[in-house]
């Protein structure tokens, strides 16, 4: 094994080399580090790196931990004490975290080292990491096209093999899309399953940290380190973390797995649908029951989540006011002339169309019509997905609508990026979990895009659905493809 070699390789292969002494800690960071510098220029996944720092750690790394030694990626908008946590925004471009989030803390207790902040849209509002204030993020299958979003930098470092894992926060897909679109792996947990503590906020009743990886293992590795309760997030559930790899390994004999009818309609990319149906088919070839089941609700999932993400949005970017920290406007008038110009100058224009909607939507007299109707029809959309997991185990779907688009395509029309969110908004506002895992490429361009296959499972069933997610990949070969520029490099 080369330095050169070394990013390749999986947290769970990395892991073995370390505990046996083949490899230590620092060259770990030291091959991190040439690699990046090899490739992240052509990418612009990474925000900000310490690797002094990162070394430093990795000399006292304790490598017999169950993460020990091993450098993972932080989505700008998680907490890691002393780095910055721009959250993609002008607005925190200068701001430095005071304390770690709850799953750095957890992750540094399992031996792991917080290595580097990645690029995401601002405030993690976006499905393709162009509306961060930083910099562009390039997809590594084709640098003309974007790698999804809002963990667009998590899921790009990962594709690239410039991060042996990441954290990322999903809302609305934000892990699973750009998963799906980057050729990893993304698992969203339930509601409730990880801890939001030191999570900046978007939306609070929908927001849940997750890992980007390269396979099931890793994902189930990184849940392991990061799930269970938290006395500092009274929405972290107090239920017991069961060993998530524990799981991985048994085949689907005798596992249902159920086909939501309004999923496979019109609007789906024909490779996709292609891609997806030959899934089905290996899960069903591999022992599992394919069932068709029905989301009555589904049509409505873009409609409510827009209403009830950009309502909570309003409410918790109302803090940023250049008063406490941040940004703050020069020369203010007075009061409200600096809480007024300190946000017009520090927000970008998707934060700004989020405020003046979910400000909208909570007035008087809109209120009824719009916040509290949708919070009515969430209920709805929780039945759908209770009534269906009475029959089956998890539910499948492609994660996007579409492949990677190009960069620029859809920025002007916010309404076709809202769309392209159809198939893993309802998972969040049904508190569920979900994961998106490869299951094959669309040739456009003589480029191939990855496509992303998605399972969902009810409230705390991520042991399930890693499970079917882990058999499913160990039967194809889609998660040992490497995008060219990083074969290259
Ligand atoms: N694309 C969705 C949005 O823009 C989801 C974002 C997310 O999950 N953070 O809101």
């Amino acid at each position: 094994m080369t330095e050169k070699d070394l990013p390749a390789l999986t947290i769970a292969d990395l892991q073995l080399l370390l505990r046996r002494r083949e490899v230590s800690a620092r060259e770990v960071i030291d091959a991190l580090q040439a690699r990046i510098e090899a490739i992240d220029p052509a990418i612009g996944a990474y925000l900000w790196l310490d690797v002094e720092a990162a070394a430093r750690e990795a000399e006292n790394s304790n490598v017999d931990l169950p993460l020990g030694g091993v450098p993972l990626a932080i989505k700008d908008i998680i907490n890691v004490m002393g780095q910055p946590c721009t959250c993609g925004s002008k607005i925190l471009q200068s701001y430095r975290a005071t304390y770690d989030a709850t799953v750095i803390r957890k992750l540094r207790a399992a031996g792991a080292i917080p290595f580097g902040k990645t690029n995401l849209d601002e405030f993690a509002m976006g499905s393709s990491t162009e509306n961060s204030a930083m910099k562009m993020t390039r997809n590594p299958w084709d640098l003309s096209r974007v790698p999804g979003g809002s963990s667009g930098g998590s899921a790009a470092a990962v594709a690239a093999n410039a991060a042996f894992g990441a954290l990322g926060s999903d809302t609305g897909g934000s892990i699973r899309q750009p998963a799906a679109l980057s050729g990893i792996v993304g698992l969203k947990p339930s509601y409730g399953r990880v801890s939001r503590f030191g999570l900046v906020a978007f939306a609070s009743s929908l927001d849940q940290i997750g890992p980007l990886t390269k396979t099931v293992r890793d994902a189930a590795l990184i849940m392991n380190a990061i799930a269970g309760h938290d006395a500092q997030d009274t929405t972290a559930l107090n239920e017991p973390v069961p060993d998530y790899t524990a799981s991985l390994g048994h085949d689907l004999g005798g596992v249902r797995l159920g086909l939501p009818k309004e999923y496979l309609t019109e609007g789906i990319d024909s490779h996709i649908k292609a891609a997806i149906d030959a899934a089905v088919n290996q899960m069903s070839s591999l022992g599992a029951e394919i069932v068709e089941v029905s989301l009555p609700t589904t049509e409505y999932a873009i409609a409510v989540y827009y209403i009830v993400a950009t309502a909570e949005a309003s409410a918790n970017l109302a803090r940023f006011d250049g008063v406490r920290y941040g940004y703050r406007a020069e020369n203010p008038r007075d009061i409200l002339d600096l809480y007024g110009r300190t946000r017009e100058e520090g927000f970008g224009a998707e934060v700004k169309r989020r405020i003046i909607l979910g400000t909208y939507v909570l007035s008087s007299g809109y209120y009824d019509a719009y916040y509290l109707r949708a919070q009515k029809v969430r209920g709805l959309i929780r039945e759908d997905f209770a009534r269906a997991f009475e029959k089956v185990d998890a539910l499948i779907s492609p994660t996007s609508p579409v492949p990677a688009f190009k960069l620029g395509e859809r920025v002007a029309d916010p309404l076709q990026m809202y769309l392209a969110d159809i198939f893993t908004i309802a998972a969040n506002l049904a508190g569920n979990c979900g994961i998106s895992v490869p299951c094959g490429f669309a040739e456009v361009d003589g480029h191939r895009l990855p496509i992303g296959l998605q399972l969902l499972g009810k409230a705390l069933d991520e042991g399930r659905i890693l499970q079917i997610a882990h058999a499913y990949e160990q039967s194809t070969d889609w998660h040992k493809a490497c995008p060219p520029i990083a074969a290259a490099a």
